[in-house]
């Protein structure tokens, strides 16, 4: 536990409102008590891990499982038509994934893409995609 940490401390439970859904030992699950956001969850390790890309070891193995039984349980509770999944990591420094089951109308973003942001028509060429995908695949083959 890292005392400096609303998720390790508890405290986020009050400013967020949220209550305890499930836990193993590893994750839990807690959800928002807001009305106009009802279903909404944040699933997190029970071990500080701060980002996504610090995930490794039992936690890793078992995030895709968890995640996918997960989004169909609050799928299944709340009628929704899919469930969001967000992952920021720029506000709390432990690993939390927003879990928001949409329906048409919600307060939900829907776009990784600020509201009303255009994208140009200019590209970045063939000589800096190489380069991002060379970079992203070595990566790959020495990690994984
Ligand atoms: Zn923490």
């Amino acid at each position: 536990m890292v005392t400096n940490c609303s998720i390790c401390d508890g405290t986020a439970d009050a400013t967020f409102s949220r209550k305890e859904l499930w836990r193993n030992d590893r994750w839990r699950l807690t959800f928002s008590t807001y009305k106009d956001v009802f279903g909404f969850c944040y699933l997190e390790p029970l071990r500080h891990i701060r980002y996504i890309t610090e995930l490794d070891g039992i936690e890793a193995d078992e995030f895709g499982t968890v995640l996918s039984h997960i989004t169909s349980a609050l799928k299944a509770a709340t009628g929704a038509r899919l469930v969001y999944v967000y992952i920021y990591g720029d506000h709390i420094p432990h690993l939390h994934v927003h879990l928001a089951p949409h329906t048409y109308g919600d307060p939900f973003a829907d776009d990784v893409i600020r509201g009303g942001v255009k994208l140009g028509d200019e590209h970045v060429g063939e000589e800096v995609e190489k380069g991002f995908v060379r970079s992203v695949r070595n990566f790959l083959l020495s990690s994984i």
